[in-house]
């Protein structure tokens, strides 16, 4: 991920590096440049306008410097601009002031939500919490199976239907699960829901129907890193559809453009709060944003 845009903004740093002064035509070229390389990452037109006007604007306002030359001085604004645009501060999980605290997962089927909410279980168990796995997804054949594997390889308890007890009413089992988790004293419930493969308005009111019953303190949407420019447009119909606090990419491991992690925070307003990068449970962490625009610029 990412390496076009590494190396694209590589070379237009490294353009810079003879110059001893950046007048506005080197400056305007350079904003070209770096207009290219993230066009070319997928980045979604509205992030990509406002990314390189806010570059234009610095580098134009930048004093000549002691310290850096003018191509270390564009490659700071840069890194500035990058870590705007994924969030700027790794936002941290809300835990509820009465337990459970409830994180629903939403997105697309096949984004990577039963594969994230067993990271996110092992993860929190590793922290010292207790959380609970919740099988809400009725949808998809094997899920609920599914989601038992994980929990038994996360070495954490699954919340799942009871055979012909409330099968095919996932609201039932998500309200099922937060009394479930105040007996059996889990501080954390994470709930699986549907996807479809695409959006549907059936999908997302069930959803909806799953955030009134249970008030999550946290809807984390997932998504997958690997769609490109759909991923601007799904968070957007999920947004409308049912709202969420934050964003989980997944496959961040493929070798997809990068585009969509440039996009969404920018385009929902919703902070990335973790990256699952591999289909084993430890390929998951907290999302900084420093670290990825380094990443990006390494
Ligand atoms: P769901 O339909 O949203 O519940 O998606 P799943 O959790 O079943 O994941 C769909 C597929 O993506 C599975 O084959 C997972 O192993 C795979 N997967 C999930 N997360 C990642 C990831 O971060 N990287 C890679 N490479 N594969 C992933």
């Amino acid at each position: 991920m990412f390496e076009t845009l590494s190396d694209r903004l590589t070379s237009v740093f490294s353009s810079l590096r003879s110059k001893g002064r950046l007048s506005d035509a080197d400056i305007d070229a350079t904003c070209r440049e770096i207009r290219i390389a993230l066009l070319e990452a997928d980045v979604a037109l509205p992030v990509v306008r406002d990314f390189v006007s806010h570059v234009r604007e610095r580098a134009r306002g930048t004093e000549v410097s002691q310290a850096l030359n003018p191509a270390q001085q564009v490659v700071k604004i840069v890194n500035d601009e990058l870590v705007t645009i994924l969030g700027g501060e790794t936002r941290r999980l809300r835990f509820a002031k009465n337990p459970p605290t409830v994180i629903m997962l939403a997105g697309l089927q096949g984004a990577g939500k039963t594969t994230l909410a067993g990271k996110l279980a092992l993860w929190l168990r590793e922290q010292g919490h207790a959380p609970l796995l919740v099988a809400a997804d009725l949808q998809r054949p094997n899920a609920v199976q599914q989601l038992q594997v994980v929990g038994e390889r996360a070495g954490v308890a699954v919340h799942a239907p009871e055979p012909g007890n409330g099968v095919g009413d996932p609201v039932q089992v998500a309200r099922g699960s937060v009394e479930q988790a105040r007996r059996l004293q889990h501080d954390i419930v994470i709930i699986d829901t549907a996807g479809r493969l695409g959006i549907d308005q059936e999908l997302m009111k069930q959803a909806a129907d799953i955030r009134d019953a249970v008030q999550p303190d946290e809807v984390l949407f997932v998504v997958d890193a690997m769609i490109g420019q759909d991923a601007v447009t799904t968070a957007q119909a999920f947004m409308e559809g049912v709202g969420f606090d934050g964003v989980v990419l997944t496959k961040l491991d493929g070798d997809a453009r990068g585009g969509a992690a440039l996009s969404v925070r920018h385009i929902t307003g919703r902070p990335i709060m973790f990256a699952s990068t591999g289909e084993k449970l430890e390929d998951f962490d907290a999302f900084h944003p420093d670290r990825m625009a380094s990443r990006i610029l390494d």
